[in-house]
């Protein structure tokens, strides 16, 4: 018997939960892909993007995911040959360095560890000794590394390329936290920013996006050649849908994108957005710190100011985190992350990491849902843990949010 009947949850760092009005807003017949609606719908979806990355610079869309973000934003300003400095703070960044590197890239990667941001000092220093007659053309970092919860100061980076009088390109990866963790892309002098669709934007995974500052149109306009299908530069004039997408536009999903937009660019707000995955995030740490205890529980990232409020990474002593998440998924309907990069394929000390999505379309029911239902499988599995993580968290909820002011009728008739 299981207790697992009901709505399943998806507790993993992406896809996050798609709100119903998203994919309703997907259930309907194709218009037609030449002319009409499906061009005012690309052409209305471009500047709610860009009110969540904050920039006035040109945003690309593409099929494809996080992944295909990575590639497009490589293919357009960088070249075989070209040298970057990739900055990592888990396996995000290794990935996006690895991807470089098969396109023939010659990448210097800094690894900073698994729970620490990027040494901002360390990387001024690298940025100031690279005074060599092919200097760096670009700095890849990310801004929330997924594997590790770790939140990376981008405006700080920016201060380290200044600082060392460095022309290279910043470029980030924001996949895991746009729309949670505050960015500002023109403020902080970003150059490139990807995302993708299926965190904190709230859409199905299959949407990638490219941003670039006027310095990155620059440097795509100096390349010698761009791919014809990753090239920013048609997407950013967004006049044919079929020119746009280089083929058949992925019509449903700028449905879906249409709607996610309107829910949190036009009714929550960008800003809003930001400080309601503050609170819950806290929430889900004060669970994990009242849990703290050597036989169980960790938290990934000791320093709360290096913590992404998009997703959590923690430990148990192996093999407890996988048999919690087990637990969790069979007992509970809740499916939580495996551990990404913690430790080599095929070590058993693998079993000893989980991480807790909480992107997107969350709120505190479904938060504590999630560490009542990690507390039951700590009791299941006689997991120690030093207090009650579900008392310390809604009690940390209760006393961040106001009284609701004003009577209310409801509940008067039952
Ligand atoms: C999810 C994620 C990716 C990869 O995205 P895919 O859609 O799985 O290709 C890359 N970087 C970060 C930071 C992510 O969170």
């Amino acid at each position: 018997m299981s207790l697992a009947h009901g709505r399943t949850y998806l507790a993993i760092p992406g896809p996050s939960v798609m709100p119903d009005r998203v994919l309703q807003a997907m259930h309907r017949a194709s218009p037609n892909i030449y002319e009409g609606e499906l061009l005012d719908l690309i052409r209305s979806v471009i500047p709610d993007l860009k009110a969540v990355a904050r920039t006035t610079g040109n945003v690309a869309m593409y099929i494809g995911n996080g992944h295909a973000a990575w590639e497009a934003a490589i293919a357009n300003v960088l070249a075989p040959g070209d040298r970057v400095l990739a900055l990592s703070t888990g396996r995000f960044c290794e990935g996006w360095a690895e991807m470089a590197r098969r396109l023939g890239i010659e990448v210097d990667l800094i690894d900073f560890g698994l729970s620490s941001a990027i040494d901002l000092d360390r990387a001024e220093a690298l940025l100031r000794a690279d005074t060599g007659a092919q200097p760096y053309k670009a700095v890849l970092a990310v801004q929330v590394d997924t594997a590790t919860s770790v939140l990376n100061d981008v405006a700080g980076l920016r201060k380290a390329l200044d600082g060392a009088g460095h022309d290279a390109l910043l470029m980030i990866d924001c996949i895991a936290c746009l729309g949670v963790d505050a960015f500002e892309m023109d403020a902080w002098g970003v150059d490139v920013m990807v995302t993708g669709s299926q965190k904190g934007l709230m859409t199905p995974p299959g949407m990638a996006f490219v941003f670039a500052s006027e310095k990155a149109e620059r440097a795509r306009a100096a390349m010698d050649r761009v791919s014809s299908h990753w090239d920013w530069s048609p997407r950013f004039i967004a006049d044919e849908p079929p020119l746009y997408f280089g083929g058949t536009p992925p019509v449903h999903h700028l449905f879906a994108l249409r709607e996610a937009m309107k829910m949190l660019v036009h009714e929550e707000g960008v800003e809003a957005a930001w400080q309601r995955h503050t609170t819950l995030a806290r929430a889900v740490w004060t669970a994990f710190d009242a849990w703290a205890h050597p036989e169980g529980l960790a938290l990934n990232v000791k320093d709360p100011s290096i913590r992404s409020h998009a997703v959590t990474a923690a430990s148990a002593p192996s093999p407890k985190a996988t048999q919690l998440r087990q637990w969790l998924e069979a007992e509970a309907g809740v499916t939580l992350g495996i551990g990404l990069g913690m430790a080599p394929q095929g070590d058993p000390a693998r079993d000893g990491f989980f991480r807790v999505g909480h992107m997107g379309h969350i709120n505190p029911h479904m938060v504590l849902g999630v560490l009542a239902s990690i507390e039951a499988g700590l009791h299941a599995l006689k997991i120690p843990f030093a207090a009650s993580g579900v008392a310390a968290a809604s009690g940390f909820i209760g006393s961040s949010t106001s009284p609701v002011s004003g009577s209310s009728s409801r509940g008067e008739c039952c």
